[in-house]
């Protein structure tokens, strides 16, 4: 079967690999029928992820149709339409009982990662019983694509470590896909206002259209000041942080109002200062990390209710003949404008 695959720093290809098979009886192989390409992807092909081998096949998000399961795979079977985690669970370690998934003892961030991922025609998923989500009847499976990973990202690690409210204050800095996605979860919560920073004008316009109330481009304004200007010179109730640089980081340390949290969802390669020596008196809280997709299930009733578009993230679609360009297109979203790219197969 064709696939994309890592080929050490600065390198990918298509190539033609084995079928996937069912190795463990807990597991699933799933005919992908759309992927998609993240952040994360970029930051392996940097190299700045060296657990991902040379050899992988790359991709963690995407739908698709069981192709077959293992013997104590209980809850799909062949034929069934599915969602796919970005992370694998096995649900009875002492993390997944305290549904901190990401953190499983045999699971975690697994596909395209340390195992072959979804950028396949086909991918091997271990704990297929609680790794995949059945795709109701009449759901536009490909942007369901974006629940596997940007989605929950944006809302667990995002909205809901910082305790978006109604009548709060939000800000979010970064409207990348991940930040996008924190714009659209936040609304369930009926916050007052909604911030969003970028350097990118497009991507602001892209806030605005989403739900936010005001847009900050940190390029041209001072961030911060202009943070102040909104709130009434307090700042906001939640600082989320989707960018994952220390000059990101530092705008959050800067906008926090008394009481507020600072939900951090950016990966960070670099150490970043902790002002303490202001905010011990603030109250605040800050949070991290790694997405649980705990909420998976509640976002696809959010989808199907039509209360989260999830479409709306998806700017451009190829084939999988057409990866290559593809990646080109996501890897140069200032030019192409592109969000999330859908590749189907
Ligand atoms: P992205 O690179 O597409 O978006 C980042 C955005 O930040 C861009 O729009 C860019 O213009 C903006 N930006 C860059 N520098 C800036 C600055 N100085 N000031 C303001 N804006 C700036 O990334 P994404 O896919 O949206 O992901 C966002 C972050 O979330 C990444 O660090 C990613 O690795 C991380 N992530 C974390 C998890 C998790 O589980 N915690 C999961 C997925 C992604
Ligand atoms: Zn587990």
């Amino acid at each position: 079967m064709k696939a994309l695959v890592y080929g050490g720093p600065g390198k990918k290809s298509v190539k033609d690999v084995p079928m996937p098979e069912v190795m463990e009886p807990t597991d699933a192989v799933v005919k992908v029928t759309h992927t998609t390409i993240c952040g994360s992807d970029l930051h392996i092909l940097k190299g700045d992820v060296p657990t991902c081998e040379p050899g992988t096949v790359l991709g963690h998000e995407g739908v698709g149709v069981i192709e077959s399961v293992g013997a104590g795979v209980s809850s799909f079977r062949a034929g069934d339409r599915v969602l796919i985690s970005c992370i694998s669970s096995c649900g009875k370690c002492d993390y997944c009982r305290r549904a901190m998934y990401s953190h499983c003892t045999t699971g975690g961030w697994l596909l395209g990662h340390t195992i072959n991922g979804t950028q396949a025609e086909y991918v091997r998923i271990p704990h297929a019983d609680t790794s995949l989500y059945r795709i109701p009847p009449g759901q536009d499976e490909a942007s369901l694509v974006m629940l596997s990973d940007i989605l929950p990202t944006g809302f667990e690690c995002g909205v809901l470590n910082g305790k978006v409210a109604p009548g709060g204050t939000v800000a979010i800095v970064g409207a990348g896909p991940v930040g996008l996605a924190a714009l659209l979860t936040a609304q369930f919560y009926s916050p007052a206002r909604i911030i969003v920073i970028d350097l990118d004008d497009s991507r602001l316009e892209v806030a605005l259209r989403f739900g936010a109330t005001d847009t900050i481009n940190s390029g041209r304004e001072l961030a911060a000041e202009a943070v102040r200007l909104l709130t009434d010179g307090l700042g906001v109730d939640t600082a989320i942080e989707a960018v994952g640089i220390p000059a990101t980081f530092q705008v959050c340390q800067d906008i926090v109002a008394p009481g507020g949290v600072i939900a951090n969802v950016g990966v960070h390669g670099s150490k970043v200062d902790l002002h303490l020596e202001t905010l011990w008196m603030q109250n605040i809280s800050i949070t991290t990390r790694l997405v649980d997709t705990q909420t998976t299930g509640m976002l696809l009733k959010t989808v199907a209710a039509k209360k989260l578009d999830p479409a709306q993230l998806i700017t451009h679609r190829f084939r999988l003949e057409e990866i290559m360009q593809a990646y080109d297109t996501f890897a140069n979203a200032a030019q192409s404008k592109a969000l999330k790219v859908i590749i189907s197969a």
